[in-house]
């Protein structure tokens, strides 16, 4: 089975947005075991449309089509369907009904173009949309399934899950399962990640084991193909153990997780709250965690002390210890820790002090660097040393401070 996408929106053209419906449509169906061969990106023309959809049907068993569903004189994508095969429009009841509906809600009277949004090709069986008007559909033309689905992404995720993806599970013939599963180190290199489990990637063919390299992490990708779901997560799940004999200690997430989503969920799951202290990454840790939704429920806020006036200021830093052992130092970290955790009223303090380069700092080479964590009962302090530029020490100080509160 393979496919093509076909985004329509003149907007897409102009760069004014990003196909993210492409990429959406391209990973479900991958998950169908659908071969994905193009995509397509054509404008709100009417012709254009048509040439696009000619030229994917020739090609293709599925054309899947997103955008130029609605009520605007631009939405033209089931015109040019209907157009292409010589078909009638019809309205869809249901369809029609939600859009009456929804402009008596409002006091309003539907305009023929909104009633449009409920109008299929003749022979197409409709899909539902559970978030907006427009329906989509899809159409067998010869050898080729059409589905066409409404641009706006909720809506299109909407439709997905609910009317395709049942739809493309009921289809009984080749749809075997692709699932894939990331598993996320940290803390351990790409080669010698590769070089711990070389014999298993060479050796397996499903699933398949895909080392990629992130930024300051390494992945490996699951790929496993199944007629049924189940068998396929639980050889997703044998070969992740497997996996994890060789380095498991370095796994700390799967797909979308990040370090910073881990530290929230770890933070979360200990009914603990969280403040930060920073000083060489001026606030980078504070604002990655709060770039996660949720990090409200758990944390508190943070200092960003720069000067060493700030740290005993802001954080209570005792001169002593800024005169005997200098801000990059074990003991500046606690202090800094405890003194954010105490200011914050936070469970857990942690602090971040250290030399981001490019000159050394008391005495120290860039990417020294003290990690300090106040728990309720303890303080631990971690002294790393980071290689990089002054950008790459500050983006790893921040990841190795999360790596070792999950630690
Ligand atoms: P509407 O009822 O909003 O007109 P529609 O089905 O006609 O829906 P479009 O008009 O093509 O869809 O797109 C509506 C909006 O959805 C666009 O302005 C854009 O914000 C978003 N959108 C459309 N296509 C895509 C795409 N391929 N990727 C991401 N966003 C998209
Ligand atoms: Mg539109």
């Amino acid at each position: 089975m393979n496919a093509e996408i076909i985004a329509v929106g003149t907007e897409l053209l102009l760069g004014q947005i990003s196909n993210t419906n492409g990429q959406y449509l391209s990973k479900q169906l991958t998950h169908h075991g659908v071969n994905v061969y193009k995509h397509t990106v054509v404008g709100d023309n009417l012709l254009r449309i048509r040439q696009a959809i000619q030229a994917a049907a020739k090609a293709n068993d599925m054309v899947i089509i997103t955008g130029g569903l609605g009520p605007t004189e631009d939405d033209v994508t089931r015109n040019a369907l209907a157009e292409e095969y010589d078909l009638d429009l019809v309205y869809d009841e249901r369809a029609l009904q939600q859009v009456e509906s929804f402009f008596q809600e409002r006091n309003q009277q539907p305009s023929d173009a909104n009633r449009r949004q409920a109008l299929y090709v003749q022979g197409a069986q409709v899909f539902q949309n559970h978030t907006g008007l427009a329906c989509g559909m899809v159409y067998k033309h010869e050898n080729t399934m059409f589905i066409l689905l409404p641009g706006p992404p909720r809506e299109l995720k909407t439709m997905f899950e609910k009317e395709v993806d049942p739809f493309l599970a009921a289809q009984d013939d080749t749809y075997a399962f692709l699932l894939s599963r990331t598993l996320r180190f940290y803390g351990i290199g790409e080669s010698a990640l590769e070089a711990r489990v070389h014999d298993l990637i060479v050796e397996q063919t499903n699933p398949t084991i895909a080392p990629l390299a992130g930024e300051d992490e390494v992945t490996l990708r699951l790929t496993v193909r199944d007629t049924d779901r189940k068998n396929a997560e639980k050889q997703l799940d044998n070969m992740e153990a497997e996996i994890c004999k060789y380095c498991g200690e370095f796994l700390y997430g799967y797909d979308d997780d990040t370090l910073f989503s881990k530290v929230i969920e770890h933070i979360k799951i200990n009914g603990w709250s969280l403040a930060t202290a920073e000083s060489l990454t001026g606030g980078q840790l504070g604002s990655s965690i709060t770039d996660i939704a949720g990090a409200s429920e758990v944390y508190q806020g943070g200092a960003i002390t720069y000067s060493d006036e700030s740290k005993q200021k802001q954080l209570n830093v005792d001169a002593a210890t800024l005169q005997q052992h200098g801000s990059v130092s074990q003991a500046c970290a606690r202090e800094m820790a405890e003194g954010v955790r105490s200011r914050y009223q936070s469970d857990v303090g942690i602090s971040l002090t250290g030399v981001a380069g490019p000159d050394d700092q008391e005495g120290h080479p860039p990417g020294t660097l003290f990690i300090g964590i106040s728990y309720p009962h303890m303080n631990r302090v971690y002294e790393r040393h980071l290689s990089g530029d002054r950008e790459t020490i500050r983006r790893r100080a921040v990841k190795e401070a999360c790596a070792w509160l999950l630690n």
